[in-house]
């Protein structure tokens, strides 16, 4: 039996898990245990990781018949220090709490996770993987905010970048699509999930990303705004007497693409957008005009673009998505295949003419095989 590792992505009421093949790829089961704390649901994060064993018992995966060599968790926020893969001990819990004022909403459940992984499984090493990491090293030029530099530094205030691992995994995929080295590459990532954002690579190595100190800056979300002008949250907090969690939880959970249609999935937006909804229609310009400019101002900041990569739900399954970013830009040598682009299909493809200067790609994501690699590497 191949060796596997058990990944972990804790929200505060969610616990995604998959069990991997780091060696040939293989992911061998995955879910997810909701409503963690909701009277319908499990009471904790220990019964939802318990739950997470029932449902591989159910699919007849006996835990200790998996060959478990690790178990690795996402952690949203690495800080200004933490990037590498780190193999957990008490000392790197205890800086990863440190950083939950950086990342309120997603550090203190990553946390809870590796707590109560480490419990249920305590024989098992435990490696803690971050999503700021590929970003860690960011030319100063993209990672720097422009406001007063002692502020910034006093609060580590820098622009850090979100789905580290996917940028870095969907890049590497590329190149190996194109049997060039990732070296070689100047490429654009869009990963475009229920959380959004855009990279710009050389090389292997990220000039810019649309993230930034937290996962709200950039694209328009399912339910994040983006980017918004930092006077509109001074506005809603002096004038309008909305309170500081307020404008947190609007900006995260009431915003982007459900704030302006009401709705998160793109199936049903483009339904209703086709029965005549303004409102779906007005959500779906506002996310298609934003994408469109940081894909434009990728190509300014790369000069010369060899590829460009849609991943994650949106950009792996939204053929108009894809169509509607890159419509017109010929003259900027991207030349989408419709019928390439409209055919469906599951693994890595190209959707642009093979003439075309720019080549588009569509490639799945795998964060988990990723993270199952990351241990492994770590671990030796
Ligand atoms: P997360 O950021 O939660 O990991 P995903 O990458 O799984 O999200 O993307 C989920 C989103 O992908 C859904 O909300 C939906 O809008 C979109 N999506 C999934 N499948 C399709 C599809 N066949 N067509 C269009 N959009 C899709």
């Amino acid at each position: 039996m191949p060796a596997t590792v058990l990944v972990l992505n804790c929200g505060s009421s969610s616990l995604k898990y998959a069990v991997v093949q780091p060696d040939t790829g293989r992911q061998l089961a995955d879910g997810i245990v909701e409503r963690i704390g909701d009277a319908e649901g499990v009471p904790d994060h220990e019964a939802a990781l318990r739950a997470a064993f029932d449902q591989l018992a159910d699919a007849g995966l006996r835990l200790d018949e998996l060959g478990l060599v690790a178990v690795g968790h996402r952690v949203v926020h690495g800080g200004p220090d933490l990037y590498r893969p780190t193999v957990v001990d008490d000392a790197l819990i205890a800086e990863v709490r440190s950083l939950s004022a950086l990342a309120p909403l997603h550090n203190p459940p990553a946390l809870l996770g590796i707590e109560v992984a480490r419990k249920v499984l305590p024989d098992l090493p435990h490696v803690a993987v971050f999503d700021t990491a590929f970003f860690h090293d960011l030319p100063a030029a993209a990672a720097t905010y422009a406001i007063d530099r002692d502020v910034a530094e006093q609060w580590h205030i820098r622009r850090y970048g979100f789905h580290g691992t996917s940028h870095q995994y969907v890049s590497e995929q590329a190149a190996e699509f194109l049997g060039v080295p990732v070296a070689s590459l100047n490429q654009i990532v869009l990963h475009l999930g229920n959380g959004a954002s855009a990279s710009a690579i050389v090389g292997g190595r990220p000039q810019d990303t649309t993230m930034g100190l937290t996962p709200m800056e950039g694209l328009v979300m399912g339910t994040r705004s983006g980017d918004v002008d930092p006077g509109v949250l001074v506005y809603l907090w002096r004038t309008a007497g909305m309170s500081v969690e307020d404008i947190e939880t609007m900006l995260n959970k009431r915003s982007g693409v459900r704030g302006l249609g009401g709705e998160i999935d793109f199936r049903v937006l483009h339904r209703r957008i086709d029965e005549g909804d303004a409102d779906a229609r007005l959500a779906y310009d506002v996310y298609i005009h934003r994408l469109r400019k940081y894909i434009g101002a990728y190509l300014a900041l790369l000069g010369n673009t060899d590829v460009i990569t849609f991943t994650a739900g949106v950009g792996e399954n939204d053929a108009a998505v894809r169509r509607d970013a890159l419509s017109g830009m010929a003259p900027l040598g991207i030349e989408l295949d419709e019928h390439l682009n409209a055919s469906p299909g599951r693994g890595a493809r190209r959707i642009s003419f093979e003439t075309s200067p720019v080549t588009v790609l569509v490639i799945p994501t795998d964060e988990e095989l990723a993270i199952a690699r990351a241990c492994v590497g770590v671990l030796g």
